[in-house]
């Protein structure tokens, strides 16, 4: 137990915590700004001494590494003018001030799921920025605080500082049938413990977090509807990655073993991988000018609502990972020697069109795309939902037909080290050659990428990921039920069906 005294040394003003951090240009910058932090991470039951030389977190980094190369290789797509810090900017920084902003967005997170093949975990941050814009605006319009002004002060650093912005949306949650103060341990929510002159501090944890460790700040929100009752577990705050009070806990992902092999070939996609993390907060410090909401409950469910319609279209990331998928299986399908197969031609339309269709519900919500009070521009929640829905089901019947075109020898394909052994290698290279002019290490390479994507460890971020990830499908139901307008449907019926309300009156 942290006594007064312990806890008081926590508290660092905003400018102290600020002034750790440099601007980041380059990927290589991003890198570096990782090395020698002082920050507890767990992995396999061991405090991790080196994370960034680490052969499983790594590839996550190098992931996030890609969202700063994209925007000095193609600054028009994925860095933006802002008018808060009078440049350009990264666009995972930047504030959607029209429907055009959201599109591109959407572009670009296609475009680092082509070139990553996994999640490259920014995004839930920059949907959390978008939400913070307005609902911070709402706040302080209703109740007089100056949420607002302090949330632009830190987007401006964050700007400048080029930073990444990790989300901390998801609590443990405990007993799902109690609310979060009625749970028997007070911390499966995230909540305030103790407010001082300074700031506030908070207990709890923050679960699946993407990306966790590879931030440079976390913002905590609350995680679902509250009520007066749960006026403690309303806290919105910025929280840098390195706080006194925070412990890492590193996710077991499929397969991760194999990056702790020699050799790239078994890893099917060796530099790029996700990352998911359970980060827990014992009484960490937050100042005022850090606290973006402090017992506003009522704002809660909104605030949720507005974050999942921002990141339920975001999922068309996996449409750039299906895109991977679908060249992986025509690639192989032309190492086979099968390409102009008509079976072969019809399964990679129907992933063609399984994958657009998720684009195409990504990209209508986002052209839909309204202004909010505080100026900011929100993507249409209805087909956002729908989007997130078919993430939910297409990646799985994509995976099916990637496998059904790589054949069976996708998994029963020899090591790496047999290959490379003097007495098996040149059996393999023999028994397992397709067309005579592609080398067998060639047809293992793609092989060994669809196991990757649809069995090992970036099948978390092209499969579960997107079962689960922004919400589990039954979230979806209920938020496309909650807003379907089923009334005005059944009146459009009855109005072409000749029963008006005064006709049924009548008969009964
Ligand atoms: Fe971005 Fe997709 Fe990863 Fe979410 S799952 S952080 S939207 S890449
Ligand atoms: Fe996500």
């Amino acid at each position: 137990m942290l006594v007064t005294s312990d806890l008081r040394e926590r508290e660092e003003t905003a400018s102290a915590r600020w002034s750790r951090f440099h601007p980041i240009v380059t990927g290589e910058d991003y890198l570096d700004s990782l090395r020698n932090r002082d920050i507890d991470l767990y992995l396999f039951g061991e405090l991790v001494e080196n994370p960034v030389d680490h052969p499983i977190i790594r590839p996550s980094m190098n992931a996030l590494k890609a969202t700063y190369d994209l925007a000095t290789e193609d600054p028009e797509l994925a860095t933006a003018e802002s008018p808060l810090i009078g440049r350009r900017v990264n666009r995972f920084l930047h504030l959607v001030e029209s429907a055009q902003d959201i599109v591109m967005k959407n572009r670009m997170q296609r475009r680092l799921g082509q070139i990553t093949g996994t999640c490259f975990q920014r995004c839930a941050g920059l949907d959390t920025i978008s939400v913070l814009h307005s609902i911070t605006y709402e706040i302080d319009q209703k109740h007089g605080t100056s949420y607002h002004d302090r949330y632009i002060e830190f987007m401006k650093l964050a700007q400048a500082n080029n930073i990444i912005i990790g989300a901390g949306m998801t609590d443990p949650k405990g007993d799902r049938s109690k609310r979060p103060s009625e749970q028997d341990d007070p911390d499966l929510f995230m909540h305030v413990t103790r407010r001082t002159d300074t700031g506030l501090y908070v207990t709890g944890a923050k679960a699946h977090m993407t990306g966790g460790f590879n931030s440079h700040w976390i913002c905590v929100m609350p995680t679902m509807n509250l009520s007066e009752t749960d006026r403690d577990y309303a806290v919105v705050g910025l929280v840098p990655a390195d706080a006194a009070g925070l412990t890492y806990i590193y996710g077991r992902q499929s397969c991760d073993m194999r990056a702790m092999e020699s050799g790239d070939v078994d890893k099917g996609n060796a530099k790029f991988g996700g990352q998911e993390a359970l980060v827990v907060f014992d009484n960490v410090f937050i100042p005022w000018e850090h606290v973006l909401m402090d017992g506003e409950y009522e704002f809660a469910q909104e605030m949720v609502a507005r974050f999942t319609a921002y990141h339920r279209a975001s999922y068309v990331c996996k449409t750039g990972l299906g895109d991977v998928l679908i060249g992986a299986a025509a690639t192989v399908a032309e190492y086979n020697g099968v390409e102009n197969a008509s079976h072969i031609k019809d399964k990679l339309v129907e992933m063609t069109h399984l994958n657009e269709t998720i684009y195409s519900s990504a990209i209508a919500s986002s052209y839909e795309a309204k202004p909010l009070a505080s100026g900011i521009y929100m993507n249409d929640a209805m087909l956002a939902n729908v989007c997130k829905q078919n993430v939910t089901r297409f990646p799985y019947e994509l995976s099916r037909l990637a496998q059904d075109i790589a054949g069976g020898l996708m998994v029963t394909l020899p090591s790496q080290q047999d290959f490379e052994n003097e007495v098996t290698g040149p059996l393999l290279k023999k028994y397992l050659k397709g067309r005579s002019n592609v080398p067998v290490e060639h047809r293992a390479r793609l092989l060994r990428l669809i196991e990757n994507m649809t069995l090992g460890r970036n099948a978390v971020g092209y499969l579960t990921e997107s079962m689960h990830g922004a919400g589990s499908p039954q979230a979806q139901r209920i938020h496309i039920h909650r807003i379907m307008n089923i009334e005005k449907k059944k009146g459009y019926a009855k109005g072409l069906a000749g029963v008006s309300a005064h006709a049924s009156a009548e008969k009964k």
